[in-house]
């Protein structure tokens, strides 16, 4: 049996959503791959997290993945200088024509950075709140449900993922893994299974650990070393100057016999168990994120 790849795609920011994802469009079509979008539905508050500056590590990240050229200045000013632009509303098309070229879509959030840096403080009515608003809006936009969601920056807790449940996703994306499995948090369990993405994501590797732009595709195939991975990516970055990178794996996994799949085939697999949902780190990401524990039953 073919080991399978399912790509995620995050859509953080206008630019993203606007150039990022058409390029992108146009390089599964030129493969013939199927991918997930995840939509960041509402405000582009970029500039914001600068406030994560404070935050150790955050700052070595920004200039080791070089963020002003990969993010364009004006995203970076969002919300602060600039004001923070809508993303999908004055611009349904990108959001379009990934459903109709048959990606699957779901929600990421409604305010990418108002979730990250906020979650861990906020009331389930907000997260209600916010969740509602990204779903009315995808749904006015494509006259569909979202069927799933993943939540920004791997940022969850008990209540964000019981307020999901409310939503009745399919599936969903949050927490950074190794293989889908039914959550537990703070001894609470949720119903809406979880498909964790398994290898590091470009920021986190790019420039430490030996890897390069010229080694990152082989640095990720080698670590797609089990049948079932899932393969994170930015519209920010694999979109817009990193583009040839995306086009590079696709190209050599496709040599590498790999088969692309949609994320929710992750509900197929085998023996899937229940795991805790807990925060950790990951090397060359700042601050802790939700990660998947071994197996409790
Ligand atoms: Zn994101």
């Amino acid at each position: 049996m073919a080991r399978k790849i399912a790509i995620k795609i995050d859509v953080d920011t206008k630019r993203g959503y606007t150039q990022g994802v058409p390029n992108m469009l146009d390089v599964f079509q030129k493969h013939g791959v199927k991918a997930s979008f995840f939509f960041s539905m509402g405000p582009d508050n970029s500039g914001k997290a600068i406030r994560r500056i404070f935050r150790k590590g955050f700052l070595t990240k920004m200039l080791r993945t070089k963020a002003p050229s990969t993010y364009g200045l004006k995203t970076i000013l969002y919300g602060t200088l600039l004001p923070a632009p809508l993303i999908v509303e004055p611009n349904p098309a990108p959001l379009l024509r990934a459903m109709e070229e048959e990606h699957d879509c779901g929600i990421h959030c409604w305010d990418h950075v108002y979730w990250q840096d906020k979650l861990s403080h906020l009331p389930e009515a907000k997260i209600r709140e916010h969740l509602t608003k990204a779903c009315n809006l995808f749904e006015k936009v494509t006259h569909q449900k979202p069927h799933f969601c993943g939540a920004p920056g791997w940022q969850v807790t008990a209540d964000s993922l019981k307020v999901q449940q409310e939503f009745g996703f399919d599936f969903c994306s949050d927490v950074r893994g190794y293989y889908p499995f039914y959550p537990v948090m703070d001894g609470r369990e949720f119903s809406p299974l979880q498909i964790p993405g398994t290898l590091l994501t470009m920021d986190e590797v790019l420039g430490i650990m030996g890897v390069t732009e010229k080694n990152i595709v082989d640095y990720w195939l080698k670590n797609c070393d089990k049948q079932w991975n899932v393969f994170t990516i930015h519209a920010e970055m694999e979109g817009l100057s990193k583009l040839s990178i995306l086009d590079d794996f696709i190209t050599k996994a496709k040599q590498q016999k790999f088969e692309f799949v949609l994320l929710k085939e992750g509900k197929k697999v085998p023996q899937i168990r229940k795991c805790r949902v807990y925060a950790g780190t990951l090397p060359g990401r700042a601050g802790t994120l939700a990660r998947q524990s071994d197996p409790i039953e």
